[in-house]
């Protein structure tokens, strides 16, 4: 780490937790962001701020004017760019020292396996739950750890899914594939702006512990957060025995034939 590096993560190194052997750890790192709008923004910033030093990030839309409200990795001029663009240019002003690969495009289920393949750890900061599923299905597939996080009006959840463990649950042991849960896009139903930012910053934090492997991750336990009463509740998780993603090893081809209709 050269001079410039130890008075950029200083404030990390003072952390006995962290120390250069930690940040080190981080620039060493590589982590796939799923989604560079409300949740991917935090999560996106915060990770490059604390070096870590490989970012990939995929989203298929573009900076809209109503995106601004609460996606703070994009500004006015950004409208009409690709997201990803639009993120990337932020990133490496927070940090050039970080490695941004920007993928534009929806990617899907086939994209996700490879990516996940990857990466030390994934987050989820996607808005449906096709993606999620198929997110889920690429960290059981590669054993990864997941960060998955959501918002809306003014609820949001966080959670972490460590799936290099084999007793860990995995996002379809909570939500499973039944059709039972349905997308509430933010167009519809709106979102409290700060929500995003509380839920991506937990996302970001969870993520660069499990990559520093320092204190306890919300592995097993479910975050809720109403945002009105700023009551938070935690639910422990199980892994579910009849689930069809995580409970083989290898997950049913079937099943990723299934997800992806
Ligand atoms: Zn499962």
């Amino acid at each position: 780490m050269n001079d410039n590096q130890l008075l950029r993560y200083s404030r990390h190194i003072l952390l006995s937790q962290i120390d250069i052997e930690g940040q080190e750890k981080l620039n060493q790192s590589s982590v796939l962001i799923v989604g560079a709008g409300g949740l991917g923004s935090p999560v996106a910033m915060y990770l490059a701020a604390s070096g870590v030093g490989n970012l990939i990030i995929c989203d298929g839309d573009q900076v809209d004017l109503t995106n601004l409200q609460r996606q703070i990795i994009h500004n006015s001029d950004s409208i009409g760019q690709a997201k990803v663009l639009s993120a990337k240019q932020s990133l490496v002003k927070i940090n050039p020292e970080v490695n941004v690969i920007a993928i534009q495009e929806h990617v899907d289920a086939i994209k996700l396996r490879q990516l996940a393949a990857e990466v030390d750890a994934v987050v989820d900061a996607s808005d449906n739950f096709s993606t999620r599923y198929h997110v889920n299905y690429a960290c059981v597939l590669h054993k990864k750890p997941l960060i998955s996080g959501a918002a809306v009006r003014f609820d949001g959840q966080v959670s972490v899914f460590d799936l290099r463990y084999s007793n860990s649950p995995c996002y379809h042991c909570l939500y499973p594939a039944d059709g039972r849960h349905e997308d509430m896009p933010c167009a519809v139903m709106g979102v409290f702006s700060p929500l995003v930012g509380i839920i991506g910053c937990m996302q970001a934090a969870e993520t660069l512990k499990i990559l520093l492997n320092i204190g306890e991750s919300l592995n097993g336990r479910l975050l809720l957060l109403e945002g009105l009463t700023m009551n938070w509740r935690s639910i422990k998780l199980h892994k579910d025995p009849a689930c069809p993603v995580c409970y083989t090893t290898i997950p049913t081809p079937t099943y990723a034939v299934a997800i992806s209709r």
